[in-house]
């Protein structure tokens, strides 16, 4: 019979676990609540918030008069000054571990480096820390950091939430197109814990289901790292898009998770699985 496993580390970080209370907590106020864009990348629970009255506006301006919350990914200098002006109250959800990286960019520009940033160009996490330092590059992978002009001196910071792989792959790439090369790795501890964890189990596990957003960056990640050592792996966002057949002959079955699916989505997929393959919880 089957074993259903999940990853030692998993699912909600600290920075989606504080955005959710601070939502809660305005929305149980009686407060007009809106978020500047999704709060976090997981539409099923966004279309909880939204159940409750969280509006998602994509300027401050759409939110005059009401609570406006800046989300986990952070937001660029201007549409938190625009907030502050039009709307009744900002709580700001901002995950201190982008600050660290806004911070970081700020600083390097300050000294003088070429700023590069590791990352998806147009993810909101990027363009709220580009315009922290708009003179930096944005790069997706060492190809593209082989395309750069060389420079004398080059600052990176990276996404928090990027593969400590890809990081690697830039930072080599780079080494060729500066003199000198300073790097702040930013990557947040959620996302180094769910991936060492989800490497850790997907050595091992006949099929991977990896739970999440499809918009989800972390989450995309952990696929990709569960697909590599694990062929049989499936990125789903609920319990609903599971297949029996995936299941056919595995003896483990691994589950992870990105840093947005709070723990009843896993214990839902977890349960799913188990009475699919017939195991005791
Ligand atoms: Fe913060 Fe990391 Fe969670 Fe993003 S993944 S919200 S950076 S703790």
């Amino acid at each position: 019979m089957a074993k259903v496993v999940i990853a030692e580390e998993a699912g909600a970080c600290y920075g989606v676990e504080r955005a959710l209370r601070m939502v809660q907590e305005a929305v149980e106020k009686n407060e007009k609540v809106c978020t500047l864009g999704p709060l976090i990348h997981n539409p099923r629970v966004v279309d909880g918030l939204a159940s409750r009255g969280v509006r998602v506006v994509s300027t401050p301006e759409e939110a005059a008069g009401s609570a406006l919350v800046l989300r986990t990914h952070g937001v660029t200098p201007d549409e938190e000054r625009r907030a502050r002006e039009v709307c009744s109250k900002v709580i700001d959800a901002t995950c201190p571990f982008v600050k660290k990286v806004h911070q970081a960019v700020e600083r390097l520009a300050k000294d003088g480096y070429q700023v590069v940033i590791v990352g998806e160009a147009g993810h909101p996490e990027v363009v709220g820390t580009l315009a922290h330092a708009p003179q930096a590059t944005v790069i997706a992978s060492a190809k593209e950091a082989e395309r750069l002009p060389h420079a004398h001196r080059m600052g990176v910071v990276v996404q928090t939430t990027q593969s400590i792989a890809v990081l690697r792959e830039c930072v080599g790439a780079l080494l060729a197109r500066c003199d000198e090369l300073h790097v702040v790795n930013t990557i947040c501890e959620a996302t180094s814990g769910h991936q060492g964890a989800c490497a850790k189990l997907a050595r091992q596990a006949d099929v991977m289901v990896v739970i999440g957003g499809r918009n989800s960056a972390n989450t995309t990640h952990l696929a990709e790292i569960a697909r590599k050592l694990c062929p049989s792996t499936h990125h789903i966002e609920g319990a609903d898009e599971l297949s029996g057949p995936w299941f056919s002959g595995a003896k483990l079955i691994g589950v992870t998770a990105g840093a947005s699916t709070p723990a009843a989505q896993i214990n839902d997929v977890a349960a799913a699985i188990r009475a699919m393959v017939g195991e005791q919880a």
